[in-house]
């Protein structure tokens, strides 16, 4: 289902029609559709059917609680890097139980209060992590649930700064000394040993790297288990990447199909943190446009929204089809590039796209449900705009857009200024 659908020329989102969500709420925003989040989930959870499972979405995909609490609603899981991203996933109802946290530099007071909160396991990147966590445990009078992460050394084929699974990366326990750290973490007094997982990467597009390391992690727990230690789960991560483009990626069915075939029926549970692939397509950015400028070289269009709300285009030259919300007047098509009020260069959030349109017209940046806002800065002291889930008929502001004085909240003069204030 594409949940953002065309109707007598206009774009809508769901029942409701983006002209009217920017009456509304003003621009840029997010719009979401709720419809869409679900059956991404639903699509996951029916691929592993066949098998004992979890879906743990990746939280740092998109963060907003909104988000997160419809995804608890469904039973999910989540896969956390952070103190802040566990506490947003309490405070949107998510159960702490089907909580795994990831990150290869978690702090003793987020080991902590994850250990306080009894989540499900910590994904452990390193023997230094293990040995920190096994002390706290210990001081704490608590048993720590751990499953390795391993770095398979597999090369996921995507944009370098979105590939992990190669041993040049910072993540994970390299496969060579795998084997080690299992033997000593079985000596270990307060942590036990339940599983082993990778995360390759983001953005992948073909199943051979997921494979490839599949593979390497069930020879890993075979050796493990002539040894005597017998793992509960396997963690195949998240990085199922979207069709932004013209990429053509496993559906979420596919993937599952693959991975459970390679599987053969082994006893262990699966744990799978997909982010991109559950929030990517059901969310867009909605946006203005200022001024179309016409120069000797190139033709701009100048949009409301920029870099710093979605960051994406800049950081990985990541494409998104980008669209007009209200189509069918006649106008002449010309090819510009769609750029942002910030001072940056690499402030284009596209390239030399056609497009039929003039000022005050609104776009649609599409698929910018993942890795969107969640990455949005103030970059500019521009506020972080607003985000709208769209449910049905009906669209919910789920976040208000920043004001001015939110910009400069928490900030304060130095103490030799009159009464520490300005005027
Ligand atoms: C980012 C991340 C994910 C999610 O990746 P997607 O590409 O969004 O599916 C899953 N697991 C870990 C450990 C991550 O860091």
């Amino acid at each position: 289902m594409d949940p953002f659908n065309t109707r007598d020329g206009h774009l809508y989102a769901e029942g409701v029609a983006l002209t009217e969500i920017a009456e509304r709420y003003g621009t840029p925003c997010y719009v979401y559709s709720r419809a869409a989040i679900e059956e991404q989930w639903r699509a996951f959870d029916e691929a592993f059917a066949g098998a004992h499972h979890l879906i743990c979405y990746a939280v740092k995909a998109n963060s907003t609680l909104a988000v997160l609490n419809i995804l608890a609603q469904l039973g999910s899981g989540f896969d956390i890097v952070s103190i802040g991203e566990l506490e947003r996933v309490v405070k949107a109802g998510g159960d702490p139980a089907n909580v795994v946290f990831s990150g290869v530099g978690k702090r003793t007071d987020e080991m902590q209060r994850a250990l306080e909160t009894g989540i499900r396991c910590f994904n452990v990147e390193s023997r230094e992590e293990l040995q920190r966590l096994d002390q706290l445990a210990g001081h704490m009078g608590l048993r720590a649930p751990v499953s390795l992460r391993v770095n398979p050394d597999v090369d996921a084929k995507t944009h370098p700064h979105i590939a992990t699974g190669l041993n040049e990366s910072k993540f994970g326990i390299p496969i060579t000394s795998a084997r080690a750290i299992f033997a000593e973490s079985s000596t270990t007094a307060n942590v036990d040993i339940v599983g082993v997982g990778f995360h390759i990467g983001s953005q992948i597009t073909d199943m051979e790297p997921f494979l490839d390391a599949l593979r390497r992690l069930l020879k890993l727990m075979e050796e493990l288990e002539s040894e005597g230690i017998t793992l509960k789960h396997i963690d195949i991560g998240g990085g199922l990447g979207l069709r932004y483009h013209d990429e053509h990626p496993p559906t979420p069915a596919e993937y599952g199909a693959s991975v459970l075939a390679e599987l053969e029926g082994r006893p262990y549970a699966i744990v799978i943190e997909p982010g991109r692939a559950i929030a990517g397509h059901a969310g867009l950015l909605l946006t203005k446009i200022e001024y179309l400028k016409h120069t000797a070289q190139k033709n701009f269009v100048i949009v409301d929204a920029a870099m710093n709300d979605l960051a994406r285009p800049a950081m990985y030259d990541a494409w998104h089809d980008i669209v007009p919300v209200v189509t069918g007047r006649i106008r002449s098509r010309e090819r510009y590039d769609i750029v942002g009020p910030v001072c940056e260069s690499a402030d284009r959030l596209g390239k030399e796209r056609e497009l039929s349109v003039r000022a005050g017209d609104l776009l649609a940046v599409r698929s910018a449900g993942a890795y969107g806002f969640c990455m949005s800065s103030n970059y500019n002291s521009r506020p972080r705009v607003a985000e709208v889930m769209v449910d049905g008929e009906n669209a919910h502001l789920v976040r208000r857009r920043e004001s001015l004085a939110d910009l400069m909240a928490g900030e304060y003069l130095l103490p030799s200024y009159p009464n520490g204030t300005c005027a």
